[in-house]
């Protein structure tokens, strides 16, 4: 029997370290692939890849040695004094592979930082281009764009949001309904008439603040964090950028979650852009795959052009941007996933993860079916949404916890790294139980099985157990 790993003991083993969670955490020691062992010498298998970000695994040689490499050539230089050659071979790449999307690129340091400098870079492109009425972003409610205030004020998640709403920016930051076709497209609706019905309020809401004064709309092309893995209906993105196109806005997409890779495709408008592409981007935690932190804004022609007519540069920037040893450590990731085609390896895993979820969860007469409202995702990145109104939950009594969250604590016992997610499927983020899995794209056909053993085991133990 495993020890409590999450104990609330302080005495037990005190620490100096503000933590983000109300209980302690257990102290990783060591970690190979997907596996990551314990001070306590327990061995965890990672299906979530922390959040999304250790998408080749910790400890890959060749990553391991670009690190070392690159610290023994140059470990640091200064961004407005110098470049350096992994930068710009990682930025060349990052070009290259983008199907004609992207001319220039912008390093930070991750992904707040990312969609705090597509922020500033879509104003600078407006203030340069003479157009300095243009002072609003539109983004979503059940969105997440970041933890600081620029990119919390630009997002729409409540709990993140609730102890800041007062110093948050309410002038320049407005949001419309979220694309949550499953929980908000109503009974009478096809898909089409609800993706005409999210375009019409997007060009309301640009007539409402007036549509010289729009400076872009901002979505997460595929959503993460705040609702549990939600891809847009069909056609929605093209229909949001044609309302940008028809205002002289910008189209901004939030790929930190859902891009590089994670969903079998590097980015992820390649799946659900029906064509399009955006004009700012942002991308991070699959670009360093945790090896260190990285995020890039990955800039269109359009707002390229804009830029180089008039300044030439960019007017932001951060002490570690372009860092060496990041860049070195993210082109070698980006490389590795290339040579070993992790991302045919990861469309085929993830197909048989959700398959055996499905097959397992959504089992007629199962005692998890009753709860599991939704199985979604693509490639590497699944989400399964739970849900507690419908006419079986009368049966249960969770006791005040959150579903997601215990579950996560419970499989955590069992050696099983996932994310629970609460507040999910409601606009006051009051509902919604949702668990992400996001294993790494070299994840084996094995470790899927063992992932969804655990997972479909501690999900029965956890409901036996609030069944009255
Ligand atoms: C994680 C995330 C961010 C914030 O990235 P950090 O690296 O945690 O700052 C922003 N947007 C999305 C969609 C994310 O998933």
């Amino acid at each position: 029997m495993a020890p409590a790993l999450l104990s609330s003991d302080p005495v037990q083993s005190p620490t100096a370290i503000l933590l983000r969670t109300p209980w302690k955490l257990p102290v990783a020691a060591s970690a190979e692939g997907s596996y990551i062992t314990l001070e306590n010498g327990q061995k965890l298998l990672d299906a979530v890849g922390g959040a999304a970000v250790a998408c080749i695994g910790n400890g890959h040689p060749k990553v391991v040695q670009a690190i070392k490499d690159q610290a023994d050539k140059v470990s640091y230089v200064y961004n407005m004094q110098l470049t350096n050659q992994p930068a710009e071979e990682l930025a060349r790449q990052l070009i290259n592979s983008s199907k004609g999307a992207f001319e220039l690129v912008g390093f930070v340091s991750g992904g707040s930082e990312a969609m705090e400098a597509v922020i500033k870079l879509a104003r600078q492109y407006f203030v340069e281009a003479k157009q300095p009425q243009r002072t609003n972003f539109i983004a979503r409610n059940l969105s997440f764009h970041g933890n600081t205030v620029g990119t919390l004020s630009l997002a729409g998640h409540i709990a993140r949001r609730a102890p800041y709403e007062a110093i948050l920016n309410h002038s320049s930051f407005h949001h419309v309904s979220p694309a949550y076709a499953k929980r908000f497209q109503r009974p009478d609706e096809t898909e089409e008439q609800y993706v005409e019905r999210l375009r019409q309020e997007l060009d309301d809401k640009f007539q409402e603040l007036g549509p010289d004064t729009v400076i872009g709309f901002a979505c997460e092309t595929v959503v993460g964090a705040s609702s549990g893995v939600v891809p847009p209906p069909r056609g929605y993105l093209k229909a949001m950028k044609s309302v940008c196109d028809k205002h002289g806005a910008l189209f901004i997409l939030d790929e930190v979650m859902s891009g590089m890779g994670r969903l079998g495709t590097l980015h992820a408008w390649e799946q659900y852009g029906d064509g399009i592409t955006p004009d700012l981007q942002a991308v991070a935690k699959g670009l360093g795959g945790g090896y260190a932190p990285i995020g890039a804004i990955l800039i269109s022609k359009k707002v390229a052009d804009g830029i180089r007519d008039a300044s030439g540069v960019w007017k932001h920037g951060h002490t570690y941007q372009a860092h060496p040893i990041s860049c070195a450590a993210s082109l070698a990731v980006q490389q590795v996933i290339a040579e070993e085609n992790l991302l045919a390896n990861a469309r085929e895993q993830g197909a048989y993860l959700s398959s055996l979820l499905r097959e397992r969860l959504l089992a007629p007469n199962s005692i998890t079916a009753p709860y599991v409202f939704d199985i979604r995702g693509s490639g590497c990145w699944w989400g399964i949404e739970f849900d507690f109104d419908g006419p079986e939950c009368h049966k249960l009594d969770l006791k005040g916890q959150t579903f997601a969250v215990a579950l996560q604590q419970r499989a955590l016992n069992k050696g099983l790294v996932i994310m629970g997610m609460s507040g999910t499927a409601s606009l006051d983020g009051t509902k919604g139980d949702a668990v992400l899995l996001s294993p790494a794209y070299n994840i084996t056909r094995e470790q899927v099985e063992t992932i969804v053993n655990i997972l479909v085991a501690t999900t029965e133990e956890l409901l036996t157990e609030s069944f009255v």
